[in-house]
Formats: C-alpha cells, sequence, structure tokens
C-alpha cells in the first residue's frame, strides 16, 4: 500500500516532564512538492538531475541543541529523545543532511506521453518547555525550538496519455486511464494513471514497460491488485529512491483514494489541532 497521503498528519501534542520541567512535543507531517517534473515522449525520452537531500540542516540542530541545553540542560537530551520515540514509536535521532546529487535518464516510451512528479516526506518537530521557576512562585518561562526532517520517504505521480497529440504515430484513441493505481516500493509510493484491460487486469506503463496488475480477487471488485515487478525495469530514479535492491518483488496495489479517507483524517484531526491551539492559549494565559 502507498504511504501518499493529502494534507497534514499530526501528531501530539504528548505532555512530559523532564527533569523540573513541563515539554510538550508535536510533529507534523505533510509531503512537500520537491519542484521537480519530468516529461517523457513517443521517441523522445530524457535526462531528470535530482539532488536528494535527506536530514536536518546543520543550523537547525546546532540551535535545538543549545535550546535544550538552556532549558533543560545536556543531560536531559537522552530522556527527550527517549519521551520523543515512545510517544510517536519511530526513531528520534537529529542526522545532519545529506545531499546526494544524481543524473537519471528516462528511456523513451513505447508510445505516449508520461509525466513524472516528485514528492518528499517532510516532518516538522515541534517542541515547547514550560521552565518552572521559583518553586513554582514565578511565572514559567515558555520557549519553543523547531526542527524540519526531510525523509527518505519519496512519492512519485505520473500522469498517462496514451492518445499524445504529439505522438508522431497514427492516431490510436481510447478513452484514457481508468484510474489512479497506487503502491510502495521500498521508501518509494507511486501513484500512477492505470487503463482497464478487457481480462478485468489493469495496465500501467512506467518508462518503456507495461506492468501488469491482476485482481486479488476476481470475484469482488474490491480495488485491490497485485502486481509482479522486474525492478530493473524501472526507470533509475525510481530504483534510486526506493532503496530495493531486489531483481523480483511483487507489490499490493490499491486504487483506493486514500486523499478521500484523509478527509475524515483531517476532521478528527481537526479536534487535534484545536487541542494544541487550546493548549498554547492555556500556556499563554498563563503568562
Ligand atoms: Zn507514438
Amino acid at each position: 500500500m502507498d504511504k501518499y497521503f493529502s494534507g497534514f498528519r499530526h501528531h501530539g501534542p504528548f505532555e512530559a516532564t523532564i527533569g523540573n520541567e513541563k515539554v510538550y512535543y508535536s510533529c507534523s507531517e505533510s509531503w512537500l512538492d520537491a519542484d521537480r517534473s519530468c516529461t517523457i515522449r513517443c521517441k523522445a525520452g530524457a535526462t531528470f538531475s535530482y539532488a536528494k537531500t535527506i536530514g536536518i540542516e546543520e543550523k537547525e540542530v546546532e540551535s535545538f541543541n543549545s535550546f535544550v541545553e538552556a532549558t533543560l540542560g545536556s543531560e536531559h537530551i537522552a530522556s527527550l529523545k527517549s519521551h520523543i520515540e515512545a510517544e510517536t514509536s519511530r526513531e528520534f535521532t537529529l542526522k545532519r543532511t545529506e545531499t546526494e546529487k544524481d543524473e537519471f535518464t528516462f528511456p523513451a516510451p513505447g508510445c505516449g506521453r508520461q509525466t513524472y512528479f516528485l514528492y518528499q516526506l517532510v516532518r516538522d518537530h515541534q517542541i515547547t518547555v514550560e521552565k518552572q521557576r521559583w518553586g513554582g512562585l514565578a511565572k514559567p518561562l515558555i520557549t519553543s525550538a523547531s526542527l524540519r526532517e526531510k525523509t527518505s520517504n519519496f512519492d512519485v505521480r505520473e500522469e498517462v496519455d496514451r492518445n499524445d497529440r504529439a505522438c508522431p504515430c497514427p492516431a490510436a484513441t481510447d478513452a484514457g486511464p481508468a484510474d489512479v493505481l497506487r503502491f510502495q516500493i521500498g521508501n518509494l509510493s507511486l501513484r500512477v494513471d492505470c487503463y482497464e484491460e478487457n481480462d478485468r487486469s489493469l495496465s500501467v506503463m512506467i518508462g518503456r514497460h507495461t506492468l501488469k496488475a491482476q485482481p486479488v480477487d476476481p470475484e469482488v471488485r474490491d480495488g485491490q491488485y497485485r502486481m509482479p515487478i522486474v525492478s530493473r525495469q524501472l526507470p533509475e530514479l525510481f530504483w534510486n529512491l526506493s532503496g530495493i535492491r531486489k531483481k523480483n518483488i511483487e507489490v499490493e496495489a490499491s486504487l483506493k483514494d486514500f486523499a478521500l479517507s484523509t478527509v475524515a483524517r483531517i476532521f478528527s484531526e481537526g479536534t487535534v489541532v484545536s487541542q494544541v491551539e487550546a493548549e498554547a492559549s492555556f500556556l499563554t494565559s498563563k503568562l
């Protein structure tokens, strides 16, 4: 299943007491448009250069470390880290950014047009410390720090047009893509325009290859598919971003649009957001 969602996912705020201080942690995830797109057409491949950056900017890490030292004391950094990890069930490391610059080739597709858009999952962490003073006799000092983490999770949205007008071949006419098939290859999620075939399978065109997805259960139309992939047939960029090194893989693919279920999630998370605001106004009212 693909990891892609639209909008934001909020986690927290989580509250803890570390040393003598009250600490609030929250995190918000979103897919950032990497502002990279690439179009390949019948008989016209493309070269795509991309600087992949993963981690947190050095100066953000430095100012975060000074923030923790000033508010909690450097001896508490380990308990802050384990508190965050316990609440999010995810590793929390202040990994410095690493940038890898690469050029990838997209060979020309058999026919038609394919356009690729690239996204990267980013996590914005926020930590607020309510520093107690004079054993509660003086008003607490409230300070916050934030960190933007560029994760190694990427997403590609591929649009396909088999009836591209720029195509030099005799015009084929069909109704266009039937739906968007979603699947995950390692760290890379994919959302690809797909075409319905007569045998109820779906075909997706990635680069010069056409992949076929078969329904998991042909008797029920639940939008769940299985698709074998020869990973070397994928464009180099996909190979690089997925981190997959296996030759043959089989993915679970779905027609389910998570953008729709996210709407419901955003509503339910709206309460979380207002909790954050309530928390903030609660903190402000104490000032
Ligand atoms: Zn063509």
